[in-house]
């Protein structure tokens, strides 16, 4: 399955890669391949954030 498109962050390099989040095609400068995500869900998803209760910890 090859993804094909511009980078939805930057809009100016090919994207390379598909966030597990949110969906989003991104080029290799805005995917962060440990999480899986884009740099979008990446800021979003630090942990000082508290507007959400969720406990995503939990296995
Ligand atoms: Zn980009
Ligand atoms: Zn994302």
């Amino acid at each position: 399955m090859s993804i094909s498109g511009l980078c939805q962050i930057c809009e100016s390099r090919s994207a390379q890669e598909r966030c597990a989040n949110c969906g989003a095609l991104v080029c290799e400068q805005h995917y962060e391949p440990g999480p899986g995500l884009c740099a979008d869900c990446v800021a979003q998803g630090q942990p000082d954030r508290q507007s959400d209760d969720v406990d995503i910890n939990r296995f």
